[in-house]
């Protein structure tokens, strides 16, 4: 009898400690914290040589989050503190070989926290676990393929293989992984776009005709009015800070819309100007809406009211109009209807569900009504609801009434969280592709696609679960602890007959595993990638749609290691051999090969290899940029969109579940949250001190959260009661960690994006 293996990080404490929150984010802490970070992985000469390099112009592309490099790159920094922690994390010196996975069984490895699974080191050679076995042990890549292969072969149907893709994966990796499963006979590729932005892609199809964002960085810098909502940038788009400060010395007004205050909102020390260090930084947010949690539509309906009144009041006095009337007249749709809907709304309600006072929202709607060059910017605080897609397309129906799309300073800013999350969708990896982009896989690669929607992330889940699908393979990330109702699918994971992972660092993806598992260590991006002995270079898209290239300049942290590209085509020619109509081989030995195929296939990619070679890169075709919109009819699209009611009984709570400033998605840099003031702990629940004296609880305690779906309750055991400033019976925590208490059926409409921010749970003593 194997014995138990922890799904989830053990419920320890680590000896919390806590603090006023920051006033000024960034600033002479962060080049401290960057120096610290990269000294726990690396020497200084080691680091500081990766760092000379990261988003620089040929350089390295920072393998964190999704915000674009500034044409004119910074000579001494172009990164910023959490870029620096990515790199450190991933070119570390510390290595797990055989003997690391012969001292440690899996369920010791089990015991251990996510924070030291992840501190570990570069995992360095293919290693795989037998079925009944408790330990990992050296595989050669060759039988490793040849094992995978068998599997993938002997399966009723390519339906019960799933394919999954984390967003670090480059252009060149994710199109040939995508080539290869269709190939192989499915669409099943749910991707970490499907747990994060998957909202804004259906949300801004719908209402404009493409899923990706309109605005540029310089963008950022015309406009006249930035909205930030539901987005902490401080922690998790740091560089978006410059951009913020470098708009408010151009005049721009920043609104905030964040149940937390968040100190990346609040003021910004650029970390490269010794004089902002020690003078009193940048203001960025000008009005600070701290919304109750997923009461964003009611918020953005009173400032939409208000608007038209305002449109109204000038209209009797000749004064300016607040509404682009031209603009809704020519380019939108279905204004009436949306008006008309509008009127079964109270002012006062609308204010009262949303937790901002009236005033505020006057003050807001009067600074909207002198500007129109309006930029909307979110991520989770919109996306990770049930009706994520409905809080997006308000959003961008209030940008619509002011013509705020299609023109310089204005549009929409879905702020990618992974570096080529977007990039990888672009490639293909979806499990509902369009037919057209079948259609031309088909002509350029004479085989026929399959046509059948695959599954998404919770589909794909659920399908394990029913024993629908038996096996699981992943290129990069850490399924397991990224995805919600963590015990259901440890167990979907645990009935798969193989899983694969393919992976830089040890994570509990690992250890949560099929009858048989494989861990596949490829190459990073920070490293040479040598294939026919020529070095290689790959690309990314970033939020804002510019291809760029990546190119690694240290040596390969092992021998054994693969690059991802390589990893698939070894993997597609063990598992088609001579079946295969593509000469897989060919598209490893030189990435120019798979651009070439790329440019045939996909729209926007004329001159594939020679435009990736300008230093700044291209841009995407994006015709919402250009206020042209690829919808039915060719408009912009007003829609109606509800007000979501959360009846809350006297003890319950509505749970978002958010990043620390010490981690990238499930990858735990360090314990510490300094922004927030609180150190040292993981298994905290920020709550509003007048609830605790509500329910009689203290700070500091010790409880268990817990929600209850269905009948059926889901328990997060050992948090800290941390009294923090938010919003009446809305709580924060950490994910992974509160993850277990996300039912895996408690999804966003249409996206079914896991609803990460509006969990309705309870405290147990
Ligand atoms: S802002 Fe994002 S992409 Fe840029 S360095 Fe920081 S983490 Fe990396």
């Amino acid at each position: 009898m194997l014995p138990q293996i922890h799904a989830q990080s053990p419920a320890q404490l680590t000896g919390l400690t806590l603090a006023d929150p920051k006033e000024s984010a960034a600033g002479l802490t962060a080049v401290l914290s960057t120096a610290k970070h990269i000294l726990e992985e690396m020497n200084l000469l080691k680091g500081f040589g990766l760092l000379s390099k990261l988003n620089q112009k040929g350089g390295i592309d920072c393998m964190s989050c999704a915000f674009p490099d500034p044409k004119e790159r910074a000579s001494l920094a172009e990164y910023c503190e959490n870029g620096a922690k990515a790199i450190a994390e991933e070119a570390t010196d510390k290595r797990i070989n055989a003997d690391f996975f012969a001292n440690y069984t899996i369920s010791q490895l089990s015991e251990q926290s996510d924070y030291w699974l992840g501190k570990q080191g570069r995992l360095t050679q293919p290693m795989l676990l037998q079925e009944g076995k408790n330990h990992y042990e050296p595989i050669t890549w060759e039988n490793a393929f040849e094992r995978i292969a068998k599997e993938l072969n002997a399966l009723d149907s390519p339906d019960e293989a799933i394919f999954y893709t984390s967003g670090r994966t480059s252009n060149e990796a994710a199109f040939l992984y995508q080539l290869f499963v269709r190939q192989f006979g499915t669409n099943n590729l749910p991707d970490c776009s499907n747990m994060c932005h998957e909202s804004s892609g259906v949300a801004l199809t719908e209402t404009l005709g493409i899923g990706k964002g309109s605005v540029t960085l310089d963008d950022f810098y015309k406009a006249e009015v930035i909205i930030i909502i539901g987005q902490n940038p401080g922690t998790n788009h740091p560089r978006m800070l410059s951009a913020l400060q470098k708009a408010k010395q151009n005049g721009c007004k920043i609104i905030s819309i964040n149940p937390l205050r968040e100190t990346g909102l609040l003021n910004f020390k650029h970390p490269q100007k010794p004089t902002d260090w020690v003078g009193k930084g940048t203001a960025l947010t000008d009005l600070y809406l701290q919304v109750k949690i997923n009461a964003d539509v009611a918020l953005l309906k009173a400032l939409i009211i208000c608007l038209l009144e305002i449109q109204q009041a000038n209209e009797s006095v000749g004064a300016n109009a607040v509404i682009d009337f031209s603009f809704i007249q020519t380019q939108t749709t279905g204004y009436e209807e949306f008006i008309k809907e509008l009127k079964k709304y109270k002012l006062e309600d609308l204010a009262q569900a949303s937790g901002i006072s009236l005033a505020e929202i006057r003050a807001t709607a009067d600074l909207l009504a002198k500007h129109n060059k309006i930029i909307a910017c979110w991520a989770m605080g919109l996306t990770q609801h049930k009706n994520a897609v409905g809080n997006i397309q308000e959003m961008v129906n209030l940008l619509l009434l002011k013509g705020s799309i299609g023109k310089e300073g204005a549009g929409t800013c879905p702020v990618r969280g992974h570096s080529n999350v977007q990039g990888d969708r672009t490639m293909g990896i979806i499990e509902k592709p369009k037919p057209q982009f079948l259609d031309k896989l088909k002509e350029n690669f004479g085989f026929e696609p399959p046509r059948k929607d695959g599954y998404d992330t919770v589909a794909a889940i659920k399908a394990m679960y029913e024993g629908k699908a038996h096996l699981f393979l992943a290129m990069g990330g850490n399924f397991l602890s990224a995805t919600p109702d963590t015990e259901f699918t440890a167990k979907a994971l645990q009935n798969c007959s193989l899983t694969v992972h393919i992976s830089t660092k040890l994570n509990r993806s690992h250890l949560i595993h099929g009858k048989t598992a494989l861990i596949l260590p490829c190459l990073g991006r920070t490293e040479k990638d040598i294939q026919n002995g020529v070095a290689q270079f790959v690309s990314i898209e970033n939020s804002m749609g510019v291809v760029h290239s990546s190119k690694g300049i240290l040596p390969p942290a092992s021998e054994f290691l693969l690059s991802e590209v390589a990893i698939v085509a070894n993997l597609a020619q063990a598992v088609f051999k001579e079946k295969s109509t593509i000469d897989w081989q060919k598209m490893n030995e030189n990435y120019d090969n798979i651009r070439n195929m790329i440019e045939k296939t996909i729209k926007g990619f004329e001159n594939y290899n020679q435009k990736v070679r300008l230093e700044d890169g291209f841009y995407l075709p994006n015709g919402a940029r250009e206020g042209k919109f690829d919808t039915w009819d060719k408009k912009a699209h007003f829609t109606i969109n509800e007000v979501p009611r959360h009846e809350l009984a006297e003890d319950e709570f509505l749970m978002m579940t958010i990043r620390s400033h010490d981690q990238f998605n499930t990858t735990i840099y360090g314990l510490n949250d300094r922004y927030r003031g609180i150190y040292n702990e993981r298994r905290i629940v920020m709550m509003n001190p007048e609830d605790l004296n509500k329910l009689g609880l203290e700070a500091l305690q010790i409880v268990d959260l817990y929600s209850n779906y269905g009948g059926e309750e889901r328990i997060a055991k050992t948090f800290r009661i941390v009294p923090y400033n938010i919003p009446a019976q809305c709580i924060a925590t950490y994910f992974p960690e509160a993850n277990v208490l996300i039912p895996i059926d408690l999804k966003a409409d249409k996206s079914h994006t896991p609803v990460s921010k509006s969990v309705v749970v309870k405290v147990r003593t």
